[in-house]
């Protein structure tokens, strides 16, 4: 179904951003680590400047997590939609007769068929 495929898509997404958060904060740790510890200033900048660009993966999929959403919630909307209208469809279905004779459908205010002018009740 399109809304599983949806909530699939929203759950992978959120999931790749958390995990491009958590490999940002563990980039800047150990950037600085790095730098502290072994005094290696110039690989202790580039792990930092590398984990945020993570940033940047986090926002695509926090975006793809957004769009995603806008699309389930024009889904169900329209689910409604498609309710509503086969509904409406099935009133006015109920407010026909089909001419025996014909096979003509005609409205419930006539007692006469407007195809064939056979009455409501003849065989
Ligand atoms: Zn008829």
């Amino acid at each position: 179904m399109k809304k599983e495929k949806i909530q699939s898509l929203i759950s992978t997404a959120n999931l790749l951003s958390v995990i491009s958060l958590i490999s940002l904060i563990l980039g800047i740790i150990g950037g600085y680590y790095v730098i502290s510890k072994y005094d290696m200033m110039e690989l202790g900048i580039t792990m930092i400047l590398f984990s945020l660009a993570q940033l940047i993966v986090y926002y695509f999929y926090q975006g793809i997590v957004e769009l995603a959403e806008i699309v389930a919630d024009l889904l169900s909307d329209k689910e409604k939609l498609d309710v509503k209208y086969n509904s409406k469809e099935n009133i006015i279905k109920d407010k026909i007769w089909i001419c025996k004779k014909c096979n003509t459908e005609v409205d419930e205010e006539f007692e006469i068929c407007w195809n064939c002018m056979s009455s409501k009740d003849a065989i």
